[in-house]
């Protein structure tokens, strides 16, 4: 897939290896490594491409709960309006469902259907956002 706003050099570039494997060729990181796995700070995380606000913190879930595939990563019941976009993923032999950017067309993660409070699980990688702290309390 290709990003709708940097070229494959910038995103190489701007980019770690990780980073680049997880929103430009699908990858997953590894559970519990990533740096939002396990936050509960009040603000806004974005994408780590263009910069869109993706999840607030207030949708965020405790990820050392839930189902234990989906353990590990940070988790949110709901994306904000518009934010993110769904592809059907049937990499690996599963059908599952890919998130990715809406404006950048990035792979953030995948969405499952879980006993939250919206019935929606977003399962998303700590590499492929950034997080805005909350000014002001
Ligand atoms: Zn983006």
């Amino acid at each position: 897939m290709t990003n709708t706003i940097k070229t494959e050099e910038e995103l190489k570039k701007e980019l770690t290896p990780e980073e680049y494997h997880v929103l430009c060729e699908q990858g997953t990181e590894a559970p519990f490594s990533g740096k939002y796995w396990n936050t509960s700070e009040s603000g806004m995380y974005q994408c780590k491409v263009c910069g869109q606000i993706l999840f607030p913190s207030d949708a965020k879930m405790d990820s050392t709960k839930g189902p234990a595939g989906l353990r590990g990563w940070p988790s949110f019941d709901q994306a904000l309006p518009g934010a993110v976009e769904y592809r059907d993923d049937n990499n690996l032999g599963m059908k599952r469902t890919e998130v990715i950017c809406s404006k950048c067309k990035s792979h953030l993660g995948h969405i499952f259907e879980d006993e939250t409070k919206t019935g929606q699980h977003f399962c998303i990688n700590s590499c492929a956002l950034d997080f805005q702290k909350n000014n002001g309390k």
